[in-house]
């Protein structure tokens, strides 16, 4: 049996529902995460396809270069501002932005990838596996 995931921005108009179950789960601490989301860092669950996560509403979208060198474009919403979720020009992957989840408890994180851009005031769980940068796969 699967597990649903749903969730939206914080006003309600941008939505989305997957049944499909998440490969990577992170924080990431990289300088794009630290600007967009106004703190240490952001929370990702990564579905492997984005035609199995169905979006409702409208998303605004920009593009820019990961430290990776790939392309993505950042989802929000254009009444409330939420990021929501991210795409990637050279990967069918979706990232979901973990506390966009009707329950974000279903986030498991199990990994932190670019800690070399961590800020001595972030701390993240230090069980978890931690990445200097994002690892191959
Ligand atoms: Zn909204
Ligand atoms: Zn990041």
């Amino acid at each position: 049996m699967t597990k649903r995931y749903s969730g939206g921005c914080a006003c309600g108009a941008l939505r989305y529902e997957t049944r499909s179950a998440p490969i990577f789960q992170n924080h990431c601490q990289c300088q794009d995460c630290q600007q967009r989301s106004g703190t240490g860092h952001g929370s990702y669950l990564t579905f492997p396809d984005r035609t199995g996560v169905t979006v409702t509403g409208e998303a605004k979208t920009w593009r820019m270069t990961a430290d990776s060198g790939h392309d993505k474009f950042q989802a929000f919403c254009p009444t409330c501002g939420t990021p929501v979720y991210l795409t990637f020009a050279a990967m069918p992957f979706v990232a979901i932005n973990a506390a966009s989840l009707d329950d974000p408890g279903q986030f498991k994180p199990q990994a932190i990838t670019y800690t070399l851009r961590a800020q001595a005031w972030d701390r993240v769980d230090p069980a978890l596996q931690a990445f200097e940068r994002m690892p191959q796969g």
